[in-house]
């Protein structure tokens, strides 16, 4: 049987056909079963923040799998400890809980909110009205879902946790209607990555920063996928200078090893007591080293000024090719290493990933009609050139 033909007969079908196989990958690269070299600008969906096999990271990698790869939450590790340091370095004064991908992370902030809106309430289930914005993405668990306003992946899992509400992105006073007394929390990200890469605009989240002060509620952030050094900052919220009470992030930190957290300012950062949450794997010693691998690598490097340096040079690219293609591309849009392209009605995302896996360059669809470029926090300028030589001929070629 052939990869494919097994994935056909033994995985469950969640996913939709599937045709491609990687075998191995190096740096901004990817190749497939034939040994063909692709250009990697999907980044294992903005996951590989150093590339792929960084030498570093495997080795930091390797040597904790020598040392101490698990032993559960009830004792403590350096590893875990060293992270929620680094972490509160980065974001500010504050906690960190860790688990194990973005949904869980946003689950956290969830129960989170819920925990502030009783306290502050002083009752259980009074004030537990969560806001979060249409087109977001938050994960797939219940919870991530009931905060994922898209009706295609909420379609078949009712009932849906009735306390969620849902505005309009970039459009605060249509969030301020939806606000009374009874509101927890707003949850969104700054950059809506899913939905075809849309920043919020500055005065969209310090309106919310606002309303959610005015109303005692939590202000919470998915950082899942802009976080992380890929907004040009560590947090695509720094970007805008606006502070949340908590943020989930995920993706890019683990740098290929699954690992997702949660940062809780020092003022909420009571709201977990003993026994309020947990997780057997989140916090491992393992994750934990790929995740400080990544950090150290991250501010050795100065990747996040890289991201902000190559995101500018592939967004001209983009802007260039844009306007070469009216007729097919509509707009261009993105923060940092963080990109899209929407395309006009003429041309299907789908097609166009693969005509552009053909030519050599590997892109992520995103939204109703677009492309996303997500490439690693260390691409060269050469590379965003290829990339943007690839894109060019291909969108022609259409
Ligand atoms: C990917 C993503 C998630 C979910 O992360 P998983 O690790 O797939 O659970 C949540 N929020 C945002 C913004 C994401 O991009």
């Amino acid at each position: 049987m052939t990869i494919k033909e097994k994935y056909e007969k033994y995985t469950l079908g969640n996913f939709g056909k599937r045709d491609f196989v990687i075998s191995r990958a190096s740096g901004c690269h990817v190749f497939d079963e034939n040994g063909r070299k692709y250009l990697d600008f999907g980044g294992g969906i903005a996951v590989m923040s150093l590339g792929h096999s960084n030498k570093n990271w495997i080795k930091t990698v390797k040597s904790q799998l020598d040392e101490l790869v698990h032993c559960s939450n009830l004792y403590l590790t350096k590893p875990h400890a060293d992270l929620a340091e680094a972490l509160v370095g980065l974001i500010g004064k504050g906690r960190i809980f860790l688990c194990n991908s973005g949904t869980e992370a946003n689950e956290a902030l969830i129960k989170l909110a819920l925990l502030h809106g009783a306290k502050v309430s002083g009752l259980e289930g009074k004030k537990c009205k969560i806001l979060t914005a249409k087109n977001g993405f938050h994960g797939r668990t219940l919870g991530s879902l009931a905060a994922t306003a898209q009706e295609k992946i909420q379609k078949g899992f009712s009932p849906i946790l009735p306390n969620f509400e849902y505005g309009d992105f970039n459009d605060a006073d249509s969030f301020r209607k939806l606000a009374g007394e009874d509101l927890a929390a707003i949850l969104v990200e700054p950059v809506q990555g899913e939905s075809g890469v849309t920043p919020a605009t500055k005065e969209f989240l310090s309106e919310l920063r606002k309303i959610c002060d005015e109303k005692n509620a939590l202000l919470l952030f998915d950082e899942v996928q802009c976080g992380c050094g890929r907004s040009g900052k560590f947090l695509a919220c720094q970007k805008y200078g606006v502070k949340p009470d908590a943020l989930s992030m995920a993706k890019g930190i683990g740098g290929g090893f699954p690992i997702g957290a949660i940062w809780v300012s020092e003022k909420h950062s009571e709201l977990f007591t003993p026994g309020s949450h947990g997780t057997t794997f989140g916090g491992n010693p393992l994750a934990c080293a790929a995740s400080l691998a990544v950090l150290k690598e991250m501010s050795k490097r100065n990747l996040a000024k890289n991201a902000e340096k190559e995101g500018r040079r592939l967004a001209k690219g983009l802007e260039k090719i844009a306007r070469k293609y009216p007729d097919k591309i509509k707009l261009t849009r993105g923060l940092g290493l963080m990109r899209s392209v929407l395309f006009n009605a003429s041309v299907k995302n789908s097609d166009a990933c693969s005509a552009l896996r053909k030519n050599g360059l590997i892109l992520i669809p995103a939204g109703a009609n677009s492309l996303r470029f997500l490439p690693p926090l260390n691409v060269s300028d050469s590379q965003v050139d290829s990339a943007l030589k690839i894109f060019d001929k291909t969108i022609g070629e259409l």
